[in-house]
């Protein structure tokens, strides 16, 4: 049976996901709690810098080459079972809104 993969939306507290997530880039992975670069997305548990546990997993390469969307979900999901792929634009704009509401607060 031929599986597809379909994006969902579900509500998110945005700092326990900042937390918990690896970018993945073109080439390698970096720690959206600290920052650090060159983690191997395919095989790190856990941030070798500032020790976040990966839970979730967000591809730059899904915006940009957005024909391959879904061919790389298949395989980030067959990689990497254990996190969970959250679309990294909606993260991003969610950081933003969240970055700009915490200045204008202060
Ligand atoms: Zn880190």
């Amino acid at each position: 049976m031929a599986q597809h993969y379909l994006r969902t939306y579900q509500p998110f507290d945005l700092e326990e996901v900042k937390k918990n997530l690896l970018i993945i880039g073109d080439l390698s992975g970096n720690c959206a709690s600290c920052n650090e670069l060159g983690i191997n997305a395919y095989a790190t548990q856990s941030c070798p810098a500032c020790g976040a546990v990966f839970k979730y997993i967000a591809s730059r390469r899904l915006e940009t080459h957005p024909a391959e969307r879904f061919q790389l979900a298949r395989r980030l999901a067959e990689k990497r079972p254990d996190l969970m792929l959250i679309d990294y634009q909606d993260y991003q704009k969610s950081a933003g809104a969240k970055a700009a509401r915490d200045f204008f607060s202060l």
